[in-house]
């Protein structure tokens, strides 16, 4: 049972307004379904329209931010719950807590880095939570595709590229997070050495 999703998403809007449609579906989603949202804390692009959509809907909207970005005045001031943390370190961590899934909207580097680092820590066993891209006008197409390259050459196994859950779809997506199974991993490293 998903309670809270994490999600990584642009703090840029894109040039294209349907990015930002998919988004407030999302937060829309969200707030119907009493999932929380646990973001990143900003007002700025994707984050700022799926906060709004969270929040205009009735839904519980959690922002964890660095003092730094909070005292640039990029925080939103209106969540349900902010974190004011020291570092991106820290805030990663605490919004990796605070979730039951992650979920990827379309975005930049800091969308890319912080879903990455979530799908390598399921790699791991760090965590056992899902990790999905919702693939909007076929934002993650070309970068699924290159991981499918990586399998092919050796540089990611079938089964951990496989943990990446994805759909066009904001309601498939989050029912297919909900029927998430981990993989078992417990031996990776030893499996590996041996
Ligand atoms: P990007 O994809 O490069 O636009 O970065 C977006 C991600 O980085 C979000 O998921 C946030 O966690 C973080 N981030 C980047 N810019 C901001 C900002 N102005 N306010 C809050 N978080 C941000």
């Amino acid at each position: 049972m998903i309670g809270s999703v994490c999600v990584f998403c642009g703090s840029n809007a894109g040039n294209d307004p349907r990015f930002a449609a998919a988004a407030r579906s999302f937060g829309v989603l969200l707030a119907k379904e009493g999932i929380a949202l646990v973001y990143g804390g900003g007002h700025v692009g994707l984050m700022g329209v799926v906060a709004d959509a969270v929040l205009a809907n009735g839904g519980k909207a959690i922002g964890v931010i660095p003092r730094a970005l909070w005292d640039r005045e990029v925080g939103h001031r209106n969540l349900t719950e902010i974190h004011i943390v020291e570092t991106m370190h820290k805030r990663k961590a605490k919004m990796a807590s605070l979730a039951d899934a992650f979920v990827a909207l379309p975005g930049g580097l800091g969308t890319l880095e912080e879903i990455f680092e979530v799908w390598t820590w399921a790699q791991l066993g760090i965590h056992h939570k899902p990790v999905g891209f919702l693939d909007v006008e076929g934002f993650y197409s070309l970068l699924l595709e290159f991981l499918d390259r990586a399998v092919d050459v050796g540089f990611v196994r079938p089964q951990f590229r496989s943990i990446a859950i994805v759909d066009t779809d904001p309601p498939a997506l989050l029912r297919k997070l909900g029927e998430y199974e981990p993989p078992r991993i417990e031996k990776w490293i030893t499996a590996r050495e041996t």
